[in-house]
C-alpha cells in the first residue's frame, strides 16, 4: 500500500491548549505520527514524501485570507509586543462584527477555539500534512486502489476559515475536492470519535460530496455545537450530510451498530471514490474517548470500510493513546487490505 508522509509534519510542537476550563498538556504531538509511521513501515507499505503541489488544492476548500493568516500570524505576533506569549492563541472569539484590524483581531476570528495554538512551525507542518493528502488523492486518480495519507496535524475540524480541535487545514476535504476532478460522486466517511464539523461545513450545500460521520454524541463533548442527527445538508446538498452520534459509554457493538447504519447510507449514495477520515481516538483507552472500541475493533473497522469496495484514500485524523497507535494501526490496515477484492 502506498503511504504519503513528509518529515516536516513533525515540526509543529504545541505547548499548551485550553479545554473545558483548564490549560492542558498537548495530546496532538509528533510522536503520534512517528508511531504510525513505524507501524506502516513494519507492514511493508511503500512510504513516499509528497511533492509540493502548492496552495491551489488548499484554496479550493479554504479562503485565501484564512490561509494567509495561518502562514503569517506567528511572525506578526512575535513582532507585535514583547509581552505576548510565544504562540498565537486567542482569549477572544468574535466572528461578526470583526474589522480584522491587527493580528489579535484575526486570531479572534480565525481560531475557533483554544486548542489550536500557532507556533513557529505550525504552518509548515500543517501545509505538508495536507500535501500528503493531495499526493494520496493524485495517486488514487492515477490508478492506485488504496492510499494512506499519514496526516499530522489532523484536519477534519478545520472550517473554511477557522482552525479548531487541533486542526488547521482540512486535509480530508482537500482530498475529497481533488478527487472530484476525476470521480463524479465522492463519499467522505469519518469515524473519528469527534464530529467532523469542518468537513461537514465545507460540503454542506453540495450533493456531489456526501459526508457521513459516526462519532460520540456532541452534547458536552467536542465540537459540542454540531454533529447532531438533524444536520442533514442544505439547498442542493439536502440529505447529503448525515450524522450518527453514539451515546457516551457505548460498547463496541453499539458503536458498530451506528457504523452499519452509516454504511447502508453510503451504499445508497453509490459513490465513485471514498475518503475515509480515520481516527484512532474511538479506542477504549484513548484519553479523548467516551466509547469503547477494542484493539480487535480496528480489524472489524478495517473489514467494514473495505467492504464498500471503493477506490479509497485513508486520511489520518485523531488518536491520542500513544502506546496503542502502532498496534491498532496494524490491526486496521491488515484487515482492510485482507478484505479488498
Ligand atoms: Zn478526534
Amino acid at each position: 500500500m502506498q503511504v504519503f508522509f513528509h518529515p516536516d509534519q513533525l515540526l509543529h510542537l504545541p505547548r499548551t491548549y485550553l479545554s473545558r476550563g483548564a490549560m492542558r498538556e498537548p495530546q496532538e504531538v509528533p510522536e503520534r505520527a512517528s508511531r504510525l509511521l513505524q507501524a506502516v513501515t513494519d507492514l511493508g507499505f511503500r512510504i513516499s514524501r509528497p511533492q509540493d503541489h502548492g496552495l491551489e488544492p488548499l484554496r479550493a476548500v479554504h479562503t485565501d485570507a484564512y490561509l494567509r493568516f495561518l502562514e503569517t500570524a506567528h511572525g506578526r505576533w512575535l513582532a507585535s509586543s514583547s509581552d505576548w506569549g510565544d504562540e498565537v492563541m486567542s482569549n477572544i472569539y468574535v466572528r461578526e462584527p470583526n474589522a480584522l484590524r491587527g493580528v489579535l483581531a484575526e486570531a479572534a476570528y480565525y481560531l475557533a477555539d483554544g486548542s489550536c495554538p500557532i507556533g513557529a512551525m505550525t504552518w509548515r507542518s500543517a501545509y505538508w500534512s495536507t500535501q500528503s493528502a493531495v499526493a494520496a488523492a493524485l495517486a488514487l486518480m492515477a490508478g492506485e486502489r488504496e492510499v494512506y495519507a499519514l496526516c499530522r496535524p489532523p484536519g477534519h475540524h478545520a472550517r473554511k476559515d477557522a482552525a479548531g480541535g487541533f486542526c488547521y487545514i482540512n486535509s480530508t476535504a482537500v482530498a475529497a475536492q481533488l478527487l472530484r476532478s476525476k470521480h463524479g460522486k465522492v463519499l467522505v466517511l469519518d469515524t473519528d470519535v469527534h464530529h467532523s464539523q469542518g468537513t461537514q461545513e465545507i460540503f454542506y450545500d453540495r450533493p456531489d460530496v456526501m459526508t457521513i460521520s459516526v462519532h460520540a454524541d456532541p452534547e458536552n463533548f467536542y465540537p459540542v455545537v454540531t454533529g447532531f442527527e438533524d444536520e442533514t445538508g442544505s439547498g442542493e446538498g439536502a440529505g447529503y450530510s448525515r450524522n450518527f452520534p453514539v451515546p457516551h459509554g457505548a460498547s463496541e457493538d453499539t458503536f458498530f451498530e451506528h457504523v452499519e447504519r452509516a454504511l447502508d447510507l453510503a451504499r445508497e449514495f453509490d459513490a465513485d471514490a471514498l475518503v475515509f477520515a480515520h481516527g484512532f481516538d474511538i479506542y477504549v483507552e484513548d484519553p479523548q474517548s467516551p466509547v469503547k472500541v477494542s484493539a480487535e475493533g480496528f480489524a472489524r473497522l478495517g473489514e467494514r470500510v473495505a467492504s464498500l469496495g471503493l477506490p479509497t484514500v485513508i486520511v489520518q485524523e485523531g488518536g491520542y493513546h500513544l502506546e496503542s497507535l502502532g498496534s491498532n494501526a496494524r490491526q486496521f490496515f491488515s484487515a482492510f487490505l485482507g478484505n479488498r477484492q
